[in-house]
């Protein structure tokens, strides 16, 4: 059988500040190297909900303040509630920092009024204005959820003003081992939703942590297909040696979160 996955990129031209286009890249290149045939629709300002309603996959990427206020409205009136749909019934998400913080119930940016979020997340964030430092640098969290992923670990770069906070609905992502994560201080990363998840990681965080790639690429197909997705395992030694690096740099762990010292005995 011939798969195919369409990945709705939200506002590319307008959230993708921080190099998130990388995920999208990630996710066609290891569809393509399974034979899976990928095509990705760029969700415009312009673009018709038929086309985004037509995605198996959806990823929204991170930018300033100004962008999100400019993205706002159209998201918040045109596409967040077809978003809200497509996640309710199963379709993965990846959204990257303003995007997460977009999709949970509001976003108090540095200045101005609150950004309305599409509430897929119960969770709010809150800029700390200009006193407050910026949540930035390397980061490294070991997964707690989706099932099936939690014990490994993702390595990425963090930058933010927000901070956000959990609600009782919404489960994190991961739990800190290095950096800031959600808010820098309760010790929590991101936050998932059905198959959408939420995450501060930049880098991007797909090449890096290319588990998590594949778990979103797994979901799309066992969703749009109504059966199980094995994937054939790709040759990872380059991502696998990239998160490796990181992890030693930042924890002094390695191998998905195995401590040094009880590997080496
Ligand atoms: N503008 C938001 C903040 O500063 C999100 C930044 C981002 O996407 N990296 O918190």
């Amino acid at each position: 059988m011939n798969y195919e996955l369409k990945i709705a990129w939200l506002y590319p031209d307008l959230m993708s500040t921080y190099g998130d286009r990388g995920n999208v890249i990630i996710l066609q290149k290891r569809c393509q190297f399974r034979g899976i045939e990928v095509n990705i629709e760029n969700i415009t300002l312009e673009t018709p909900l038929s086309k985004l309603k037509s995605c198996s996959l959806v990823f929204m990427g991170g930018a300033q303040d100004r962008q999100q206020k400019i993205v706002s409205l159209d998201f918040l009136k045109k596409k967040s509630y077809a978003v809200s749909e497509m996640i309710n019934i199963g379709i993965p998400a990846l959204f990257v920092c303003a995007a997460y913080q977009f999709a949970g119930h509001y976003y108090r940016p540095y200045q101005g009024d609150d950004i309305p979020g599409a509430g897929i997340f119960d969770l709010i964030t809150e800029h700390q204005g200009n006193q407050a430092k910026r949540l930035t640098g390397n980061v490294a969290a070991e997964l707690v959820n989706p099932s099936g992923l939690n014990g490994k670990t993702i390595v990425g770069f963090e930058n933010h003003g927000g901070r956000t906070k959990l609600g009782a609905k919404t489960k994190p992502l991961a739990k800190v081992l290095k950096g800031y994560g959600n808010n820098g201080s309760d010790g929590y990363e991101g936050a998932v939703y059905k198959n959408a998840i939420g995450s501060y990681f930049h880098g991007p965080i797909l090449p890096k942590n290319p588990h998590l790639a594949d778990w979103l690429i797994a979901k799309a197909l066992e969703v749009k297909y109504k059966e199980k997705a094995y994937l054939k395992p790709l040759d990872d030694a380059l991502e696998n040696q990239a998160h490796n690096f990181m992890l030693k740099k930042l924890v002094h762990r390695s191998v998905w979160g195995i401590d040094r010292k009880s590997m080496l005995g």
